[in-house]
């Protein structure tokens, strides 16, 4: 560890004063003539650069490089609910061939679970280079300890450079677990994902309420791990399989576990706005309640799914599984039509993939307008009884929904 050493004998009352002075952290004591550095010290260096000369020096510890070429492959866990893969894991293939177009490592996906071949040939079909299957009645149901030992057991055999996970709530509970196990970092919630030619992941995501992008890499641990959000990058389109299964050993993997399943409870299937295809984003240009009744017509003739700005829920209009943006669900429909939105890059970041993208505002300089491709200048309560007619014209000329 880097820390910051004081040349006792260089220190005298005058000079201690100074550097207590100097330290916006408080963290110098001058006991009994001998000035010692707390733990609020936040080697900010200001002691070394602005302190007397040679007094307190900087010593930084040297750190044990890793052979980055020892690891291999991006890896991508398939999560699984009901015999069935979700969509994200797909989606997080297409992101890893990208990736590897620029590195040339492999792709692998990793199956866990109970009599679940089938989804081991369905990840060859999007054009993983080989799949490690673990395929155990004790992988029946999702548990994080045992399916955490999986990983691990995996990661050892084969060291991963990259491991990804779908930004899911099982993926939430479980990336977290293997960073620990596995002494690695995680980046939660990315948004986009880069690697540079020699494999280092850059782990894009949004930071302080989205006003910025941060970059986030892990330049010294490995496996490089992040967990991404359903809906930011499209699956590949399947194709004829080349890669292989390999059908990984089980009897090694420890299945102890405090954990203990006593019933499984099934959720009312309700729409997911992440899965909808066409869209009706409403925004605060909306003054009362009541007037979300002008868009009906609308809605039932594209069959559309309500979406709304966080202002509506904070409102009490909709339920909070409607909002769109960074801290609601991110959407990718085949349509959205934005109303009165004012485009905040939290509302943006949760929409800008949508195949097509229809915008009313009355605010010419409307942020969403830059990334629609239709944009209509004026009042929501006037183009909205015309919007059926412009929505005809549009669709028949641009699109097939
Ligand atoms: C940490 C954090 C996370 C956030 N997460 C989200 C999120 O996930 N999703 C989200 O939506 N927001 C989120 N926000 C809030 C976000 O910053 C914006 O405040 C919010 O998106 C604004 O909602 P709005 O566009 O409906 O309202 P406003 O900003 O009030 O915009 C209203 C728009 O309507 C237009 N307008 C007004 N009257 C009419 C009219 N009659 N006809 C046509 N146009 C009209 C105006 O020109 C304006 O563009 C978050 C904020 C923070 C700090």
């Amino acid at each position: 560890m880097s820390y910051i050493k004081v040349n006792q004998d260089k220190v005298n009352d005058k000079i201690a004063k100074e550097l207590i002075d100097i330290c916006p952290f408080n963290a110098f004591e001058y006991t009994d003539a001998y000035l010692s550095i707390n733990a609020s010290c936040k080697i900010c260096k200001l002691c070394v650069k602005k302190g007397p000369d040679g007094v307190c020096e900087f010593i930084e510890s040297k750190k044990e490089l890793i052979d980055k070429s020892r690891y291999k492959g991006i890896a991508v866990f398939v999560e699984i609910h009901n015999q069935h893969a979700h969509p994200v894991s797909w989606e997080l293939i297409g992101k890893a061939k990208e990736l590897k177009a620029k590195t040339n490592e492999k792709v692998f996906a990793i199956v866990i679970g109970d009599q679940v071949n089938h989804i081991a040939e369905e990840a060859l079909t999007y054009g993983v280079d080989e799949v490690f299957l673990y395929d155990d009645p004790m992988f029946k149901d999702f548990n994080v300890e045992i399916y955490t030992n999986v990983i691990e057991t995996f990661y050892k055999a084969y060291q991963n450079n990259v491991i990804l996970y779908g930004s899911t709530p099982l993926g939430r509970s479980f990336a977290p677990r293997i960073a620990a196990r596995l002494k690695t970092g995680l980046t939660a919630d990315c948004t986009m994902l880069d690697i540079t030619h020699d494999g280092e992941l850059l782990q894009i995501r949004p930071a302080f309420g989205g006003n910025i992008m941060a970059k986030i890499n892990t330049p010294n641990h490995r496996p490089q791990m992040a967990t991404i959000r359903y809906k930011m990058f499209n699956a590949p389109k399947i194709g004829n399989p080349f890669g292989k299964i390999n059908y990984e050993k089980t009897d090694g993997i420890i299945n102890k576990t405090g954990i203990k399943l006593l019933e499984t409870l099934h959720k009312p299937v309700i729409s997911d706005l992440s899965d909808a295809e066409i869209i009706i984003a409403v925004g605060r240009a909306f003054k009362k309640q009541k007037d979300l009744e002008l868009i009906e017509p609308l809605r039932k003739r594209l069959n559309a799914e309500i979406g709304c700005t966080r202002p509506l829920i904070e409102n009490g209009w909709f339920d909070p599984r409607k909002q769109i943006g960074l801290s609601g669900r991110t959407v990718k429909p085949k349509l959205i039509i934005n109303l009165g939105i004012s485009g905040a890059v939290q509302f943006i970041e949760g929409m800008k993939e949508s195949d097509l993208i229809i915008t009313v505002n009355s605010d010419i300089h409307n942020k969403l307008f830059d990334i629609s491709h239709y944009s209509i200048v004026g009042d929501i309560y006037e183009v909205l009884p015309e919007l059926n007619i412009l929505i005809d014209q549009i669709l028949e000329e641009n699109y097939e929904l």
